[in-house]
């Protein structure tokens, strides 16, 4: 299997390829692999020629310096995990001097305002992170195709934003969410659990699924009440949000009633923050 940690060696592979008319899938990560990116890898593979994922710990999307630190790194095993779904995929792992060249800060984004909800309103300066690095990332693959999980909604329709508004000619594919058997969404962040605050963990989920009945069945208001007493029984979690919004606009579901809406949260466990989400239609 190829790994670079250059670019220049990467972009003159994948020139090779293109020329001879392959198409390239593109997975961009942050590493400590699960399934859940598997699941990417694989959607990639069955629809591109080539697929090229990058594993890369990008310092300018957190805007918390312990989350840096304490994010896990694990190539190694990260490497196994990508040979056993297909020995032919090609893996980036740049070094931040490599991705930033001596300047680690991000650029200034503008997504229409879909960065200022949810995740952009509780983590200052975490998309105008993701805009610079996945941009880099798409100026030296440049892919055909490139796949994004729905765990990340919103970062997912921030990536939709980006490319149209840099006119950036790769087709955006958002992948369902995969969870754990007792429903928790699948996250590099939940290594850091216990085995016992996994098991717990489980709870964001059933809570987001019932939500969604009463939601559907007594509206918005209810669901948000359930959802602030359902965890008051769980004292380990904070909520940091819990919201109900239009898919496309990411604005509250009042304020556009006829699109898609969704429901999305943030809870941290004994200082570990997860998130989740899960459609309502
Ligand atoms: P990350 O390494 O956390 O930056 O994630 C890399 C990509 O994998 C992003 O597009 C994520 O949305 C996606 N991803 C992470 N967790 C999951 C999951 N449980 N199911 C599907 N996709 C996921």
């Amino acid at each position: 299997m190829l790994i670079f940690n250059n670019k220049a060696g990467l972009k003159a592979l994948l020139s090779e390829h293109k020329k001879a008319n392959a198409t390239i899938g593109f997975v961009p990560t942050m590493g400590a692999l699960h399934k859940g990116h598997l699941s990417l890898l694989e959607a990639s593979a069955a629809n591109n020629t080539i697929t090229v994922i990058s594993i890369f710990v990008n310092p300018t999307q957190f805007n918390n310096p312990e989350d840096l630190e304490k994010y896990p790194r694990t190539l190694d095993d990260d490497v196994k995990k990508i040979q056993s779904v297909n020995e032919n995929i090609i893996v980036f792992a740049p070094t931040v001097d490599e991705m930033y060249e001596g300047r680690t800060q991000s650029g200034n984004f503008e997504f229409g305002g879909l960065e200022n909800q949810m995740e952009g309103s509780h983590r200052p300066g975490h998309f105008d992170g993701v805009g610079t690095i996945v941009k880099k990332l798409f100026e030296i693959v440049e892919p055909d195709n490139a796949y994004f999980g729905e765990k990340d909604f919103q970062q997912l329709q921030i990536v939709r934003r980006l490319v149209k508004n840099y006119n950036i000619p790769v087709n955006i594919v958002g992948c369902p969410i995969s969870r754990e058997p007792n429903g928790l969404a699948m996250s590099s962040r939940n290594q850091r659990l216990t085995e016992q605050e996994r098991n717990e963990a489980s709870v964001i989920y059933k809570i987001l699924a019932e939500a969604k009945t009463i939601y559907r069945n007594e509206g918005e208001d209810a669901a948000k009440k359930y959802v602030s007493t359902a965890f008051s029984g769980h004292p380990d979690f904070m909520v940091e949000y819990f919201e109900i919004a239009d898919e496309e606009t990411l604005l509250p579901a009042t304020a556009a009633k006829n699109g898609k809406q969704r429901a999305f949260i943030a809870v941290y466990i004994n200082g570990i923050r997860l998130i989740d989400n899960i459609s309502l239609n």
